[in-house]
């Protein structure tokens, strides 16, 4: 539950901008090496509900 509330602060401006360019934020591995189709997935399936969350 405590997820929740740190992704409701993590969205106003931190997004640890420089792990994005090299490690994946899902599994914490290199995005050159590793094929991150499912952690892609995973990302949008977040930002969906994010999302929707916030539009009620
Ligand atoms: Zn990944």
């Amino acid at each position: 539950m405590k997820a929740l509330r740190r992704t409701v602060k993590i969205r106003g401006a931190l997004m640890r901008p420089q792990d994005l360019q090299t490690i994946c934020d899902k599994c914490d591995r290199s995005r050159a090496h590793v094929n991150h189709t499912e952690c892609s997935k995973l990302r949008q399936t977040e930002a969906a509900e994010r999302r929707a969350r916030e539009n009620i």
